[in-house]
C-alpha cells in the first residue's frame, strides 16, 4: 500500500494573533515527526491545488462565500467569530486545504493510491454551509466527501471524525442525505454545543464525558460505529482526524494517547478493507500540543498502513 500527503505551502501562510492556538508550527511539527519517524522516506507528496468555486458550491452557499471574499477585499483583519480569524492570505490556504481532499479524493478513486492524508490547515469541520466557525472556512472533508459522489458516481461515503469537538458543520451540510454516513466521537458537553447523542441512522454521534481515555472510545466505536460501518458498506472513507483529545493537548479534557489512535485507525483500516477496496483519505482537523500532534499523526498513518 502506497501512502499520498497532500499539503502545500500556502497553507503556512494563514497567521492568526499571537495567542491562537492554530499556528503554521502544527504542520511543520508533523513534517518533523514523519521525518523522524521515517515514514517521509516511504511518502508520496503531492501539492494541494487551490479548491474551485463549483467544488466549495456542493456544500457552502454561493452568499456566504461572496461575503467571506467581500469581507476580505475591505479589512486586512476580519473575525468572522470569537476563535476565527481572516487575515489576507487566509482564503488562499483555505483554498488549498479544501483542494488538497479534492485531490486526494481524486489520487484515491483513481487508483494512484490506497491511502492519502491532508496535511493542511485551516481545519474545516466546524465551517456550515452559510458560517465559518471554530477557525474553520470551508468543511474540507465534506467538499471532498461531495467530489466524491459527484465525480465519481458513489453512493456510500463514510466520514469518520474523532477530533475532541464535534463536527457540527459536517453534521449541518450532510443531515438530509442517506448517501453519506457520519460516525463522531467527541467531548460532551463542549464545544460547539451540540452534538446530542444519536445511535441510528446515517449519524452516529457517539459523546465522551470530560477525562474519558481509550477505554470509553474503544467501547463506543465498538458499540455504535462499526455495526453502522458494516450496515452501510461504504466505498470511501473520509476522516476528519482531530489530535485534541490527545491527553497532552489542553484544548480538550480527553485523554487519548498514540495507541488510542493507532487502535482506531486499525478498526478503520479493516472497514475499509472489507468494504471500500482500501480507500481512506485522512484530513488533519484539529491538535494543539505540538509533539502530540506529531506523535498522534505518525502512529494514526502507521497503523493504516497496516
Ligand atoms: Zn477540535
Amino acid at each position: 500500500m502506497t501512502l499520498a500527503l497532500i499539503s502545500h505551502p500556502d497553507c503556512m501562510l494563514h497567521q492568526t494573533v499571537s495567542y491562537h492556538p492554530e499556528t503554521a508550527e502544527r504542520l511543520s511539527a508533523i513534517h518533523d515527526q514523519l521525518l523522524a519517524s521515517g515514514l517521509e522516506m516511504i511518502l508520496h507528496h503531492y501539492q494541494a491545488p487551490l479548491v474551485t468555486r463549483e467544488q466549495l458550491e456542493r456544500v457552502h452557499d454561493a452568499f456566504y462565500l461572496d461575503e467571506l471574499y467581500r469581507k476580505l477585499d475591505s479589512q486586512e483583519q476580519v473575525w468572522l467569530d470569537a476563535d476565527t480569524i481572516m487575515m489576507p492570505d487566509t482564503l488562499t490556504a483555505a483554498g488549498r486545504a479544501a483542494g488538497a481532499v479534492v485531490e486526494a479524493v481524486d489520487l484515491i478513486m483513481e487508483g494512484h493510491h490506497q491511502l492519502a492524508f491532508c496535511a493542511v490547515r485551516p481545519p474545516g469541520h466546524h465551517a456550515e454551509r452559510d458560517k465559518a466557525m471554530g477557525f474553520c472556512l470551508f468543511n474540507n472533508v465534506a467538499v471532498g466527501a461531495a467530489h466524491a459522489l459527484e465525480v465519481y458516481d458513489l453512493n456510500r461515503v463514510a466520514i469518520i471524525d474523532f477530533d475532541a469537538h464535534f463536527g457540527n458543520g459536517t453534521e449541518q451540510i450532510f443531515a438530509e442525505s442517506q448517501q453519506v454516513l457520519i460516525c463522531s466521537s467527541f467531548q460532551h458537553p463542549f464545544y460547539p454545543g451540540s452534538g446530542e447523542p444519536k445511535y441510528q441512522g446515517h449519524i452516529i454521534n457517539v459523546p465522551l464525558a470530560a477525562g474519558a481515555g481509550g477505554a470509553e472510545l474503544r467501547t463506543g466505536v465498538e458499540k455504535h460505529w462499526l455495526p453502522a460501518l458494516e450496515a452501510f458498506k461504504p466505498e470511501l472513507i473520509l476522516i476528519s482526524a482531530g489530535f485534541d483529545g490527545h491527553r497532552e493537548d489542553d484544548m480538550s479534557e480527553l485523554c487519548l494517547v498514540e495507541d488510542d489512535y493507532a487502535w482506531l485507525s486499525e478498526q478503520i483500516k479493516t472497514v475499509a478493507d472489507r468494504d471500500a477496496g482500501g480507500r481512506i483519505v485522512s484530513v488533519l482537523e484539529g491538535g494543539y500540543a505540538l509533539s502530540a500532534l506529531g506523535r498522534s499523526v505518525v502512529a494514526h498513518l502507521k497503523a493504516l498502513l497496516g
